[in-house]
């Protein structure tokens, strides 16, 4: 069994991230594909469900994690916490699935520290205005998280050469179409494939 890939996708918050994954988990098996779930100390939006969209901690629970060694990475991400748990990463990968983590550029520069074989994507939207038009259009975030947010998306989105793939997300369907383009051509390495059409490739190889 082949080893999963370890994905991350960052954007400055609005750009669509969240709605990209969400579309492509959809799309396909859990057996192929997971989102990491992250623990956060923000506090949950009205929509969102513990365990589902973040765990939500609190500043102490999270600092003991931390000690615990509990976390492949942690930032502070205006002005809360947020982790990727180590242990279901490691299970899903070891299980051959894909898994992506939704972080921020803090987050994905210590894991490509850590796991060289990460692949790391990068989210931008077609322009400001339209950011701005999609943080408010979204209506989860006050006025002031939303303004809050759009002064910290321009050094975000200077991040965006530290990154292996770059996706203009303006076309919601074509942005989709070039992240499943991405995890097939993943797939199609030659490693990959050595190992997934091992039986196949000594057949045709036989004299
Ligand atoms: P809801 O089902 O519309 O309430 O929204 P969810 O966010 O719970 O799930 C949206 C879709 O993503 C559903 O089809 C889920 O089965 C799928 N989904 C959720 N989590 C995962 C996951 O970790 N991996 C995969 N492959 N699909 C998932
Ligand atoms: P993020 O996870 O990056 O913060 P979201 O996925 O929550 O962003 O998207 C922010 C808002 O923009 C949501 O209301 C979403 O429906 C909308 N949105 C995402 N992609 C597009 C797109 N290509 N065109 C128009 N609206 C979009
Ligand atoms: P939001 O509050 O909109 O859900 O997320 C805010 C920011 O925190 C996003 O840029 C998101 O990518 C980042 N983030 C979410 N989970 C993690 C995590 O586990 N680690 C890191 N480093 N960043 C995260």
């Amino acid at each position: 069994m082949s080893l999963g890939n370890l994905y991350i996708i960052s954007a400055p918050s609005g750009a669509g991230k969240s709605s990209l994954i969400n579309a492509l988990l959809a799309d396909l098996p859990r057996s192929e594909v997971q989102l990491s779930i992250s623990h956060t100390t923000r506090k949950p939006r009205p929509a969102e469900e513990e365990g589902v969209h973040y765990y939500f901690t609190n500043h102490d629970e999270f600092k003991s994690l931390i000690a615990k060694d509990h976390f492949l990475e942690w930032a502070e991400v205006f002005g809360n916490y947020y982790g990727t748990s180590l242990p279901m990463i490691e299970r899903s990968l070891e299980n051959g699935i894909d898994v992506f983590l939704d972080i921020d550029w803090q987050g994905a520069r210590q894991i490509r520290e850590k796991v060289s074989a990460v692949k790391t994507i990068f989210i931008l939207p077609p322009s400001k205005a339209e950011l701005e038009k999609r943080l408010i259009g979204r209506g989860q975030d006050s006025a002031e998280t939303i303004a809050k947010r759009m002064a910290e998306a321009v050094s975000e989105m200077s991040h965006y050469n530290e990154f292996d793939y770059v996706i203009v997300n303006d076309d919601f369907q074509q942005a989709l179409a070039e992240l499943k383009s991405i995890l097939i051509a993943e797939r199609l390495k030659k490693g990959a494939q050595a190992e997934r059409y091992q039986h196949l490739i000594s057949q045709l190889l036989s004299e």
